[in-house]
């Protein structure tokens, strides 16, 4: 058998360890169902495990990831849509409270989107998915005297702003953010460090969290 090694031994420790500890829990889930109050939307970046950067239990959070962390703007065109297939179901079926789009330092495909990387395959999906972060390079205007690593995190916190907005196109989600039943939050994990910021919504600037 192929399958990984690193796994096998991975899951072997989260049997003896994790599992055994919360046995009780996970066989309550597995009867009464998941209820998370959050939903994370997050980047696929190996470094940013939104489980373990929030120390959450097993069915405490609800997490899509993709490339960028990014919500396309509401469409029903006759595609396949992930990011809205993940929400409406976090949204209309286990009604999370809380929505947080989580962006990250040395995030891969804002680089992409930064430097015009050459499509790294015929198809271009990441060229086409990141073109999503175009409103946001907007945003952020141009690079002028910026360094490019400045440059590089103003449009990461931009693209999160930029995904918030895009969340309130989905009218029924919208509808509930209105209402304060769903609330919206940005956050940025800076990885070297493990620094968390959260944003402000109302200045658009991005705090750290204090730590205890
Ligand atoms: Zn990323």
């Amino acid at each position: 058998m192929q399958f990984p090694k690193r796994l096998l031994e991975g899951y072997s420790a989260f049997r003896s360890g994790r599992l055994k500890s919360e046995q009780d829990r996970y066989r309550e889930l597995a009867e009464t169902g998941q209820s998370p109050e959050v939903m994370i939307i997050g980047c696929c970046d190996s470094r940013v495990s939104p489980e373990v950067i929030f120390d959450a239990r097993p069915g405490e959070l609800f997490v899509v990831r993709n490339v960028a962390n990014l919500v396309p703007p509401y469409e029903t065109g006759g595609t396949y849509h992930g990011v809205s297939a993940a929400l409406e179901f976090g949204v209309g079926v286990l009604k999370v409270k809380h929505i947080v789009v989580l962006g990250h330092a040395h995030c891969g495909g804002v680089k992409a989107f930064a430097e015009e990387t050459m499509p790294i395959s015929p198809g271009d999906f990441i060229g086409r998915w990141m073109s999503l972060i175009a409103p946001a390079a907007e945003r952020v205007g141009p690079r002028d005297s910026m360094s490019h690593a400045e440059y590089l995190e103003r449009m990461e916190k931009a693209s999160v702003v930029n995904t918030l907005e895009n969340l309130k196109t989905f009218p029924r989600l919208n509808k509930l953010i209105e209402r304060g039943d769903v609330k919206v939050h940005g956050a940025y994990f800076g990885v070297a460090l493990g620094e968390l910021s959260v944003l402000d919504q109302e200045t658009g600037e991005f705090w750290p969290v204090k730590r205890a």
